[in-house]
């Protein structure tokens, strides 16, 4: 039996991770579920799965009576409080954004593995995490699907040096428009992902191609690997999960439904399978398509290019403005081609530093998001 805590519990991956959890109630038992703002989802959810303890950031007006045995935390680091606590010895990392990069920390400290959802930690303090995990012996398993096909595929490599990581992407809902139309996208529009379903940020991303971006560099930090030897597939079946080339230019390529249980499963079951009754693939009803993804039509694939390529802060200026500016465009009523142009005039404004801690990360975090709100307020 292996104790597990769940960070952003009531999300997609979360309630997902919870489903499988359900599914094999004699192997994990769920001690701490966190959740963010919303409380009811989360009421739900701890008096079905019973945690030892509970979390939100913005503490309720009351807490139900039926669940006062559990423990409850609030606050922003009060997820944190959760991982410390409870001992868990499994850390599903699924919150949004860079504050997870301090819950990613927490997890290495405290539990036994960190399966990590939350791409935001890495594209941000790759190097506080990854350099914790390799100093403290404790694994980072990868949750993303193109990472965890990336890290099955590498079981197989048997010691043989990988030339190349090949990132599979569906290419989003705008992949066959026009840019002007691009530019113009309302929120629906951007909403409305062809083969994923997912929280919205992620949602947003995967429609300015940020999401890739945001991918090549997670994957640069889990299997040390340069940005020049991440190259980007569009694939918008999403059946191929993502692929690694050795040097005689064999592929290996991971495939599945796109079903994020299955990456979900593979992490905490490692090296076991959890089977999920997923949607099995029908290969004489299937044709599988490739491109490469077009630049100019999604400026942020380009932009977070160069941002790892510069490093330093560069990363985080991109990811902070990037998340202003996808929460200000979730809003409503913003054009959707701000938000690449808002990334842009951070990237440009910021001034260089170094990220030697999570603090850092928060401060330059901090100017990004100001930079782009002022850029977005000039505009509007
Ligand atoms: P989501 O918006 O559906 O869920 C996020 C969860 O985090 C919610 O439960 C929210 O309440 C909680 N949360 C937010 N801030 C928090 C905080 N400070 N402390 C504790 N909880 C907090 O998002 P999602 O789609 O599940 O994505 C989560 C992460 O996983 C993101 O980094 C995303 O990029 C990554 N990811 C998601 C998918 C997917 O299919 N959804 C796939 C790959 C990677
Ligand atoms: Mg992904």
């Amino acid at each position: 039996m292996r104790t597990v805590a769940v960070l952003g519990a009531t999300g997609s991956i979360g309630t997902q991770t919870l489903d499988l959890l359900r599914r094999y109630p004699d192997r994990f038992r769920a001690v701490a579920l966190a959740g963010g703002s919303r409380a009811e989802p989360l009421f739900e959810l701890v008096r079905e799965f019973r945690p030892q303890m509970a979390s939100l950031v913005r503490e309720p007006e009351a807490i139900p009576d039926d669940l006062r045995f559990c423990q409850w935390r609030f606050g922003p680091e009060a997820a944190q409080r959760l991982v410390e606590e409870s001992g868990a010895q499994d850390v599903v990392e699924a919150v949004v954004g860079v504050a997870g990069l301090s819950c990613a920390i927490t997890a290495l400290n405290c539990a036994e593995r960190l399966l990590l959802a939350n791409k935001e930690a890495l594209v941000t303090g790759g190097h506080l995490v990854m350099g914790l995990s390799k100093k403290l012996g404790k694994p980072v398993i990868p949750v993303d699907s193109e990472h965890s096909a990336i890290y099955q595929c590498l079981k197989a490599a048997q010691g043989n040096p990988v030339e190349k990581l090949i990132l599979t992407a569906s290419g989003g809902p705008f992949r066959t428009w026009e840019r002007e139309r691009i530019y113009n996208a309302t929120l629906a529009e951007a909403l409305a992902h062809p083969t994923w379903r997912m929280g919205q940020k992620i949602t947003v991303d995967c429609a300015t191609m940020m999401n890739k971006g945001l991918e090549i560099m997670e994957a640069g930090w889990l299997f040390g690997m340069p940005g020049e030897k991440i190259d980007v597939a569009v694939h918008p079946e999403s059946v191929v999960h993502s692929m690694i080339q050795f040097a005689d230019g064999a592929v290996l390529s991971q495939m599945g439904a796109p079903d994020m249980r299955g990456p979900i499963g593979y992490a905490l079951g490692e090296p076991e399978r959890l089977p999920y009754q997923a949607k099995p693939l029908v290969f004489d009803q299937m044709t599988l398509h490739f491109d490469a993804p077009d630049m100019e039509k999604f400026p942020c694939l380009r932009l977070a290019r160069q941002a790892f390529a510069a490093g330093g802060s560069a990363p985080v200026t991109l990811n902070g403005a990037n998340e202003a500016a996808v929460e200000r465009f979730l809003r409503g009523g913003m054009p959707f081609g701000r938000i690449a142009e808002a990334v842009d005039h951070a990237l440009e404004k910021a001034a260089p530093a170094a990220v030697d801690s999570a603090e850092d990360v928060y401060a330059a975090d901090k100017e990004a998001r100001r930079l782009a709100a002022e850029y977005l307020a000039d505009k509007n």
